[in-house]
């Protein structure tokens, strides 16, 4: 029986088990997922034991970046980790967000290369997203509440930052910061211009039809929320834990059918 788990801490609403679990019962694997919320100060001390313990583990906030100096190896393109694989007792890091969010934005805008592209926040998760769209030939601008931030990230990519949205009219936007949950706040901000705007992408799924896609599709985007993302995070992930190519495409269609049914 294998072992696995996703690492985080404060993640009591983390929905990894749910669908890992889905996917190995659609694989036929034999698999345990568990869970490990574990504060930053107590990474280190638990180290051994979840080496120990997993043959693999998703990383999630705020240990993506943490984890790093346990790792025999980071095969991300960048310093934050979401998969971790153990293989002749070493942890292998990888980073599977980049393909989740590339594959899924895809099924929404076809090529985004040459796309005018509005990234909103820079932090861990817009990291990837910046790293998939520049490296796909997206025209990225990155805005930030922090503006120093932005001006980081998009200087790693190639891309440009922003200080203010005013007279930048994107035909993609994407939001990556954590602002949305609530149902209520948007993140869209002042001045942007949305008479281009073709299609918005929300890395939130929880409402799933948040504050900031509901104001692109008014503007006249096709839109789509993170759910996607997430599944297919996980199933790059569970590719990497099981070292097998997997019909992900597939796969990926399956648990979102199987989701909405019990929605
Ligand atoms: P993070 O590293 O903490 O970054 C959060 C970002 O949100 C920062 O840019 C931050 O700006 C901005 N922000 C936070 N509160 C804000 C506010 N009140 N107003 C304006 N900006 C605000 O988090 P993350 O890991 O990148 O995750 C970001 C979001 O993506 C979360 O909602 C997460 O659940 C979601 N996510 C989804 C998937 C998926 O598969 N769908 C995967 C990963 C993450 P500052 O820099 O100014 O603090």
């Amino acid at each position: 029986m294998l072992k696995f788990c996703v690492l985080g801490s404060g993640i009591a609403y983390t929905l990894s088990p749910k669908i890992h679990g889905m996917v190995f019962d659609m694989l036929g694997v034999s698999a345990t997922y568990g869970v490990e919320d574990i504060p930053p100060e107590a990474l280190g001390s638990n180290i051994p034991r979840l080496k120990e313990t997993y043959d693999g583990l998703n990383v999630t906030k705020p240990h993506k970046a943490a984890i790093l100096p346990f790792l025999a190896e980071n095969r991300a393109p960048f310093a934050a980790v979401n998969t971790v694989v153990k293989r002749k007792g070493e942890w292998v890091g990888d980073n599977t967000d980049l393909y989740g969010f590339m594959s899924d934005l895809r099924a929404l805008v076809g090529d985004p290369a040459g796309m005018r592209t509005l990234v909103l926040g820079a932090g861990g998760a817009a990291e990837a997203v910046v790293c998939g769209l520049a490296s796909a030939g997206a025209d990225v601008t990155v805005v930030n509440r922090t503006a120093s931030k932005a001006a980081a990230l998009a200087s790693r990519y190639n891309s440009a930052s922003a200080a203010r949205a005013d007279g930048l009219r994107p035909e993609l936007i994407v939001n990556c910061t954590s602002v949305g949950n609530d149902g209520r706040t948007n993140p869209l901000p002042l001045g942007v211009d949305t008479g281009a705007l073709r299609f918005a992408y929300d890395l939130v799924y929880a409402p799933p039809r948040t504050a900031f896609l509901r104001a692109c599709e008014e503007a006249g985007a096709k839109t789509s929320n993170g759910l996607g993302m997430l599944v297919r995070q996980a199933i790059r992930a569970d590719e990497i834990f099981l070292g097998r190519e997997l019909e992900k495409e597939a796969l990926a269609a399956e648990v979102k059918a199987v989701w909405k049914e019990g929605e």
